[in-house]
């Protein structure tokens, strides 16, 4: 069977062209231009290209099957175990960076890293900038060692294995979190299966884990906190923040117009 035979089947099997490409790339360790180019050579091995169309097709998602996973247009590395990458999370590095370059050598907090995109991103474009990355998930921590291997950046994070920010007793100028928001038993589709219930499920409302760590960034003082959440809780948080005298926060939207994210002053925010 020839390359180009391969990507036939393969893009029929799983109704997508495209997918089967990434994955006859992944496969053979080559980009698409020569893929195109190699098109009328024999597959050497198409048993191994048909069982990666096989996880595919399982609804198995094409990130962990290729371990790479594309966001703010840079491959990062992921694995089963963390996250992976959603675009919508551009926006909230967006809103980290943009508060990071105001202050004089920043210091960050992220809980739950997860694959390290966010810590990643913002030591990578903030100067001067330290970071503190915990995670509940060790396998997570892993892979965020791995990305900040990748980019170089490891000397500006410190990760830590513990929940929220539990035993760490410094002060963050900015908190940021991309917490789990989905409440424990919403409908979500097959693929999400794959990926760790608790890097998704935030309790049986789904914005519990969202309030734990707005009542930490509160107990913190003087700190921003930028967090992503689900598109249906910019009620039901503005309400706790006014509850707990936080006054208002600065609610933004994803791409697709949902409500998506916020940024909270928390004190006066006058220590530099
Ligand atoms: N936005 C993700 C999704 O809907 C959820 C990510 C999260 O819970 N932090 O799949």
């Amino acid at each position: 069977m020839t390359i180009k035979e391969a990507l036939k089947q393969g893009g029929k099997a799983l109704q997508n062209g495209k997918e089967a490409r990434i994955l006859l790339s992944h496969h053979l360790g080559i980009d698409s231009l020569q893929l195109i180019l190699k098109e009328n050579e024999v597959l050497k091995n198409p048993d191994d290209y048909f069982g990666l169309i096989r996880r595919a097709q399982a609804d198995e998602p094409i990130e962990y099957i290729t371990q790479s996973a594309s966001f703010y247009a840079r491959d990062f590395f992921i694995q089963k175990g963390a996250l992976i990458p959603r675009p919508e999370t551009e926006i909230l590095v967006d809103k980290v960076v943009q508060l990071a370059q105001t202050l004089h050598k920043p210091t960050i907090a992220e809980i739950g890293v997860g694959s390290g995109i966010i810590s990643c991103l913002i030591a990578l474009l903030v100067d001067d900038v330290s970071i503190t990355a915990t995670d509940i998930s060790q396998e997570a921590i892993l892979v965020a060692k791995i990305n900040a291997k990748r980019f170089g950046v490891e000397d500006k994070i410190t990760f830590i294995h513990t929940p929220y920010l539990i035993d760490i007793q410094e002060k963050f100028d900015i908190i940021v979190s991309n917490p789990p928001y989905i409440a424990d038993d919403a409908k979500v589709e097959n693929n999400l299966s794959y990926e760790p219930d608790i890097a998704l499920f935030g309790g049986q409302v789904g914005d519990e884990v969202l309030k734990n760590i707005i009542d930490i960034a509160a107990y913190h003082d003087n700190c921003y906190l930028c967090c992503e959440m689900g598109y249906d809780q910019k009620e039901p948080l503005s309400k706790y923040f006014k509850t707990k005298g936080l006054g208002e926060a600065d609610f933004y939207k994803d791409l697709a117009g949902f409500d998506r994210g916020f940024t909270l002053t928390i004190g006066e925010n006058n220590r530099k």
